[in-house]
């Protein structure tokens, strides 16, 4: 019997367009490998509906236990 595990990541991002700072959860390695920006993501601000680049790796909220 196996056991899932789904590792979530969540990355605090802030609009270059609106300022607008929120949270994006996302799973390791399936964006990773479907889309080549590498650790940024384009998508689209939740506030101004405006895509931008986004560096979802380097903004990552690390996990307070250790
Ligand atoms: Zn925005």
């Amino acid at each position: 019997m196996n056991t899932f595990l789904i590792l979530t990541m969540k990355s605090k991002l802030k609009c270059p367009k609106c300022g607008y700072e929120f949270e994006y959860k996302w799973i390791p390695g399936v964006s990773f490998t479907s889309i080549k920006l590498g650790k940024k993501r384009y998508m689209r601000c939740p506030e101004c509906r405006k895509f931008s680049l986004f560096n979802i790796w380097d903004t990552r909220i690390k996990d307070k236990k250790k």
